[in-house]
This record gives structure tokens, sequence and C-alpha cells, in this order.
């Protein structure tokens, strides 16, 4: 039984997002709380279930078009994601789940779906997929290493004034005008999976970070090292 104080992480709709293992953001995250002596408390939310408030972290994936849809239409019933944000609770939306936290994004033809306004970003089919390895740099003020992660989507995305963007794309596509996913208060959107939190745990330190306050203890992160660099490497000598 979690006590009242351990961190909430709420993974949202695993039934309907969770492309290309977008779920291991949820174990990265309770590993490396938990390696820290903090305890974690996981909720899964499917589809059908109310999203709970009280959260401390959330995280939703990747998805199909149709699913993307259909998750959009029940979280905006729904509410209680935006009640979250709106009491500072972070989160970490990757592809379709970004592209739903933007006032609307694009259908499978095409039409425009009306998205959760939880971020300043708004989404439309683009003319082509955009598949394959990304690396990108971080906004300084983040103070985060390198990005890298594999992106798979056709959706284009622009940033309003209300978000900055979270990189400069280096290789790949990302919202398709230079910069990959976007930032405001605790909530970071990302095209990247990988999953995104694998490959940068920086930003699952982030997130934490966020949510726990203070100075995170330093972890081992040898093997997350190798990963890293030999994505990046490969990623960068193929040209
Ligand atoms: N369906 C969206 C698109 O193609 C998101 C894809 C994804 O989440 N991988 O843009």
């Amino acid at each position: 039984m979690p006590s009242d104080s351990a961190l909430r992480i709420v993974w949202i709709y695993p039934d309907l997002l969770s492309t290309y293992g977008d779920q291991g953001n949820v174990l990265v995250l309770e590993q490396r709380a938990q390696r820290r002596g903090i305890e974690t408390e996981t909720i899964h939310v499917r589809s059908a279930d109310p999203v709970p408030e009280t959260g401390d972290i959330y995280l939703i994936g990747g998805g199909e078009d149709r699913p993307q849809i259909l998750a959009a239409a029940r979280l905006r019933r729904d509410g209680g994601l935006h009640r979250a944000v709106n009491r500072g609770a972070a989160l970490l939306a990757v592809c379709a789940g970004y592209q739903i936290m933007g006032s609307t994004f694009g259908g499978e033809e095409g039409q425009p779906v009306d998205g959760l306004g939880i971020l300043d970003i708004a989404s439309v089919r683009g003319p082509a997929r955009a598949v394959g390895e990304l690396v990108a740099e971080v906004d300084a003020a983040l103070g985060l290493p390198t990005l890298t992660g594999f992106e798979n989507h056709m959706g284009v995305t622009r940033l309003g004034p209300g978000v900055k963007p979270l990189s400069r794309t280096v290789k790949g596509t990302g919202n398709g005008d230079g910069f990959e996913g976007c930032y405001t208060g605790h909530i970071v959107g990302t095209y990247l999976h990988g999953p995104a939190l694998a490959r940068n745990p920086a930003l699952a330190d982030l997130l934490l970070a966020w949510r726990v306050g203070g100075q995170l203890a330093p972890l081992d992160d040898t093997r997350y090292e190798l990963l890293r660099q030999e994505r990046l490497n490969t990623v960068l000598a193929a040209g």
C-alpha cells in the first residue's frame, strides 16, 4: 500500500496511446524516483476510466489517427487532465499525445479535430511522413544534454507565443519548423519515442525535479549513456 506522500505517476490511456514503447517512460520515471528513495504509485487510466486530478506526473503516448481522435474526445469530456495541470502537475505528452494537447490537430483525412487547448500549439497533417531518428539541442534554459529519439508522424506542429521550443533539430523533423517539441510551466510536449525517457534520462529528472523540488541525487547512468552514445554516433555518422 503506497503512503499518502508517494509520488503519483498517471499513465493515460494505455489502451489507445502507447506506440514504440512509450510505456517505458513510466518505468524509467518510477525507477529513477525509487533509486533515490522516493516512493511511487502508478495509476494506469484506461480510456473508459476518469482521469484523477491529484497525480504528480502525467504521461501520455503516441498512437494511430483514430485512437488519437477518440482519446482527444474522451479527455475533453473528462476534464481531469486539464484540472490536474491547472493544479501544477507535470505532464510529458508524446507525439499523438503532444498534438492532442494543442487547440487542434489533423485527423486521418486531414480534417481539423479539436484538442484540449492545454498547450498553445496547433497541428495539421503535413505533406509527408516524418520517420526516423531525431537528434536535437535542448533550449539552454533547461540545461539538458542533446535529445535523441525516434519519430514517426504525419503531423506538423506550429507553436504559439504561450510555449517555447523544447529543442532545435539537428537531425530529423520534429515540429517541422526547425524545432522539436515545446515546453511551458511543468509541461513538455515532444515527438520523441524510443522511449523518450530511456533515451534521455535527464528529461525524466526534469519532470521529477519539478514535482519533488530541490537537487536530485546523481545516479549511475552508465548504461543509459552507452545507449545514448551508440545512437548519437550512429545517427550523426550517417550524415
Ligand atoms: N497520428 C499522429 C500523426 O501521424 C501521431 C502519430 C504518432 O503518435 N506516432 O501525426
